[in-house]
């Protein structure tokens, strides 16, 4: 790579990564709304909110040579118009298993045993003495877990559930026999795995696969004391058919790290249910994995602009 300073673009860029990226690149604030000059100028794109990066942009960057995504997840990049453009483009798979597991257990337990509604009453003046019958809520322990996308996070959200003595179940597309023999969990159809599971985890990608893959005839599927989690995108989940679904306690809770839209709109009625846990898209948010996320992007950036091929790439 050559000592001049290299103009890449990037969408609210925090200090951290800056500090990563040095003096050797320009960052070019660029916002996807915005009629911004810096795609006349770029050299790669970071992208860290989750921007939307179609082949149009692509073409409007005439010097662009990677994509460098802060996250495992890419549904927000056209990751098919920038293999015809032949942009390679980079995430950061691996390095956030764990910590995104730890939200996925994180969101079971208080969804599950009522932490957020019982931090609220422990504040409130209605918190007058302890009462044995109030707040009870569901089992976690040896409950019977369901993952939609057993893959890189689902496995170890499945060695977590194990250490909580629960039954796991999975649905893949294709079964995965290695996974069965080394973890001991147990695939089922999608329909099998709603019908006989207390919490259901989502874990797969966003794709037009698993766009609404869980709406009102999978909520009718599941028991009534079921919890769904989704920790993967929201619109893997009808969110119309999830409202129904809690108000009426078709199901019993759920608990969301991601929604559809993100953020949902201030009035919107999810909002107002006391049977469902929201967290603001947190699934990788802890201290090392965040930093490791940024060391990766940064290295595929890098990567890409020497015309190396990425450590971590997904095309
Ligand atoms: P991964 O290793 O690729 O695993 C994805 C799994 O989903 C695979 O086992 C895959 O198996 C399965 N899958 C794909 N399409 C499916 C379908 N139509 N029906 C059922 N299963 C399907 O991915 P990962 O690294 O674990 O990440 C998964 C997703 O989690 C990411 O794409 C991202 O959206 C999300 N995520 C969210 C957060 C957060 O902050 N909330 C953080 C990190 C990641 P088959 O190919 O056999 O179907």
């Amino acid at each position: 790579m050559s000592d001049a300073t290299i103009p890449i673009m990037g969408d609210g860029l925090p200090p951290a990564l800056r500090e990563m990226l040095g003096p050797e690149f320009e960052i070019l604030e660029w916002d996807e709304s915005a009629k911004s000059t810096a795609p006349s100028r770029a050299a790669g794109i970071i992208t860290y909110g989750h921007p939307h990066v179609g082949g149009e942009l692509m073409d409007r960057v005439p010097n662009l040579k990677v994509i460098s995504n802060h996250g495992v997840g890419v549904d927000h990049i056209d990751v098919g118009a920038a293999k015809e453009r032949k942009i390679p483009v980079g995430n950061t798979p691996g390095c956030l298993d764990a910590s995104t597991a730890d939200m996925t257990m994180a969101l079971m337990l208080a969804t599950a045993r009522n932490v957020v509604v019982g931090d609220r009453f422990a504040r409130s003046p209605e918190f007058t003495h302890y009462d044995p019958s109030q707040l009870i809520g569901y089992e976690v322990s040896g409950s019977t877990l369901g993952i939609v996308g057993l893959g890189r996070i689902g496995r170890q959200v499945a060695k977590r559930a194990l250490a909580f003595d629960m039954k796991v179940l999975y649905h893949n597309r294709k079964r995965d026999e290695q996974a069965e023999r080394e973890l001991g969990v147990t695939y089922a159809s999608l329909d099998d795995l709603l019908r006989q599971s207390d919490f259901v985890s989502l874990n797969c990608p966003l794709t037009p696969d698993t766009t609404n893959l869980i709406g009102k005839r999978e909520f009718g599927l599941m028991k009534s004391t079921g919890i769904l989690l989704n920790i993967a995108r929201g619109p893997v989940v009808d969110h119309d058919a999830l409202f129904a679904a809690l108000n009426s306690k078709r199901i019993a809770g759920a608990g969301l790290d991601v929604t559809s839209p993100e953020p949902l709109p201030r009035n919107h009625p999810l909002l107002g249910l006391t049977n469902v846990v929201i967290t603001p898209h947190l699934g990788s948010a802890s201290n090392r994995t965040r930093n490791r996320m940024m060391q990766m992007t940064v290295e595929n950036l890098r990567a890409g602009l020497e015309g190396k091929p990425l450590p971590w790439a997904c095309t």
